[in-house]
């Protein structure tokens, strides 16, 4: 089983790397917004507790989103591996992580950071609102989503590191050549 957290902003392609990888190794796909635009889609009540905090760009607290997280690993457990996309974003949310994988006599075996410069995630983020039209990549909301991540998330970074499991891939280029990169860093091991 070989578990990997892809990592980086808003709009470095996380999701992009995600579904390729996920046709190539089999991963279990665990995306926190996926999850959480289902439930507000759906009108859930976890939906409904996370609407507004969403369409403001901030973070859904850690409690709210750690016990979401652990029911979608509950769910899976012949899973082959999981591919984490969005989640961990705070360092309480990595230890939960942790702790969960070795309840499971598992662990994370990869980070993978997608480096990409702020300039250009504005870009991306201007164009896929054109296409998808998602409440949270309005410009106000897209500024929040970006100081919530220079803020708390990139915190996360260097917990991985001095767990000596954190590997960057510079994000930005050719959407297969990126691709290759993360392959090559996880057959390498
Ligand atoms: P994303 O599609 O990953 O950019 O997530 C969209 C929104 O969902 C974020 O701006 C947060 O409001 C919420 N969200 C997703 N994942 C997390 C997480 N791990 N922790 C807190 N909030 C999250």
């Amino acid at each position: 089983m070989i578990n990997l957290v892809l990592f980086g902003p808003p709009g470095a392609g996380k999701g992009t790397q995600s579904e390729k990888l996920i046709q190539k190794y089999g991963f279990v796909h665990i995306s926190t917004g996926d999850l959480f635009r289902w439930h507000t889609k759906n009108d859930t009540p976890l939906g409904k507790r996370v609407k507004e905090i969403m369409n403001s760009g901030a973070l859904v607290p850690d409690e709210i989103t750690i016990a979401m997280l652990k029911e979608e690993l509950d769910k899976n457990p012949q899973a082959k591996g999981f591919l984490f996309d969005g989640f961990p974003r705070t360092v309480p949310q990595a230890e939960a992580l942790d702790a969960f994988m070795k309840a499971n006599g598992t662990a994370i075996h990869h980070v993978i950071a997608l480096e990409v410069t702020e300039e250009e995630l504005r870009t991306r983020i201007a164009k896929r609102r054109t296409i998808e039209n998602r409440a949270d990549d309005e410009e106000e909301k897209l500024n929040k989503r970006i100081t919530e991540y220079f803020t708390k998330t990139i915190h996360v970074l260097p917990y991985y590191k001095n767990l000596g499991r954190l590997n960057s891939v510079h994000g930005i280029g050719n959407i297969d050549d990126i691709f290759i990169n993360i392959c090559t860093l996880l057959d390498k091991k």
